[in-house]
């Protein structure tokens, strides 16, 4: 699975580097659809349509900006100064994906969002960490939550991580919040995606735009969102979508 996240990892570094004030989310866009063509894989993002969409989703890339969470569709907005964006990303290559997201602010940052950011950076690494063998689902989810609600922000266990294989939302389900010592057994070979979201304003609650598809946070505060897709290996948990 590493080079699908390779491939990932690679579009997530360009689209920050492109990422400025002016650059719409269109480009962004299309910058992570010349990645993918270049490698030779697909978009698992591209056409997907779960239960809770009323239409396929038209892009390859999820473009969140402030106080959107997650699922943001790419279109013409323009990034202004100080935005909040958070960039999901996924690539199949040879029958293998891999599922990444990251946050970052364009222009001058506010500092409230560079915290927000960094705690959920923070949590997600805390997420890795529990990804041992021999623990429970649990481990990553209470490491998540404990962080999240320490920082005073708001969690909601809706659209959390799940298993990564041969296609993008497999089993199990990886909430952002749960209990130590209970829940699957994580044993080597098993691959998750462990992916944050968190609201600054500390309210638990979301709204869906009728798109279908972008999520906001229910108070208006900013959101973040971080994500990789993580090997549980006899020597412990590795990152798959890093370069
Ligand atoms: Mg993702
Ligand atoms: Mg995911």
């Amino acid at each position: 699975m590493r080079p699908a996240g390779r491939v990932v990892a690679t579009a997530l570094q360009e689209i920050r580097k492109h990422a400025a004030v002016g650059v719409s989310l269109t480009e962004l866009d299309q910058l992570a659809r010349g990645v993918l063509a270049e490698n030779g894989a697909t978009s698992p993002f591209l056409g997907y349509q779960p239960s809770f969409a009323h239409s396929p989703f038209p892009g390859v890339i999820c473009s969140s900006v402030n106080d959107v969470a997650l699922h943001g569709i790419p279109g013409p907005y323009r990034l202004a100064d100080g935005d909040l964006v958070s960039i999901d990303f996924g690539a199949t290559l040879h029958g293998w994906t891999g599922d990444s997201a990251i946050s970052f602010t364009v222009g001058t940052p506010h500092p409230a969002d560079l915290r927000l950011i960094e705690t959920a950076e923070r949590a997600l690494a805390a997420g890795i960490a529990a990804a041992k063998p021999g623990g429970r689902l649990g481990d990553v989810s209470a490491a998540i939550g404990a962080i999240a609600r320490a920082a005073g922000y708001g969690l909601h266990t809706d659209f959390g991580g799940h298993g990564v294989g041969h296609t993008m939302h497999e089993s199990p389900s990886v909430p952002n919040d749960g209990k130590a010592g209970r829940g699957l057994k994580l044993e080597p070979g098993l691959v998750i995606a462990i992916e944050p979201w968190f609201m600054a304003g500390g309210h638990d609650s979301y709204r869906i735009d009728d798109d279908g598809w972008t999520l906001r946070s229910g108070d208006g505060s900013r959101a973040a969102h971080v994500e990789h897709t993580v090997a549980i290996t006899v020597a412990g948990p590795q990152i798959l979508t890093t370069l």
